[in-house]
């Protein structure tokens, strides 16, 4: 994911941060490997290639991202992001955008759903790293850490759809 902006620069409406996705350098194996250390420190899952992500959204906000795309004929594809796996079975804790460019940028670089946009698109280029809700979700949860390949093939099992 792309976030080039220079901070110090005031915005000047290009809308890049909206034309999310690019290429990682990660080759198959580099890539692997990551996601076996992620999870086995964390217990976090990633069921797609790193180069697929975009930006975080949450349950609620896939929610009204979902209903502005319907009530605006939008085509939009919200898939998990990060998942666990826990004593109570599979938990979401976010979703991401899955698009090259966010389907509500309009072609003068507008956002659609402006009033309505998640929280990481009203902090940018401002994004603090505040990870509390993370460490509280992981201290509130018994999360699964060990065996990577049987816990990666049941989530797939229950989560990836046609949309993949
Ligand atoms: S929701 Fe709006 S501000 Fe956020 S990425 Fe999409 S077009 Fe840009």
């Amino acid at each position: 994911m792309r976030f080039k902006c220079n901070k110090k620069e005031e915005c000047k409406f290009c809308a890049e941060c909206c034309r999310f996705r690019e290429k990682t350098d990660f080759n198959e194996k580099e890539e692997s490997d990551i996601k076996r250390a992620l999870f086995a420190k964390t217990g976090t899952l990633y069921l797609y290639p790193f180069s697929r992500y975009t930006i975080n959204i949450t349950a609620e906000e896939k929610k009204i991202l979902e209903e502005g795309a319907k009530k605006k004929e939008i085509e939009i594809n919200i898939l998990p992001k990060k998942i666990f796996i826990t004593d109570e079975g599979i938990i979401i804790y976010d979703y991401f955008i899955d698009a090259d460019v966010c389907p509500f940028l309009t072609a003068d670089n507008k956002c659609s759903i402006y009033e309505k946009r998640p929280l990481i698109c009203r902090q940018f280029p401002n994004i603090g790293y505040d990870n509390s809700d993370f460490l509280s979700f992981k201290n509130s949860h018994n999360i699964i850490k060990v065996n990577y390949d049987k816990c990666l093939e049941y989530v797939k099992e229950k989560l990836v759809t046609s949309s993949r």
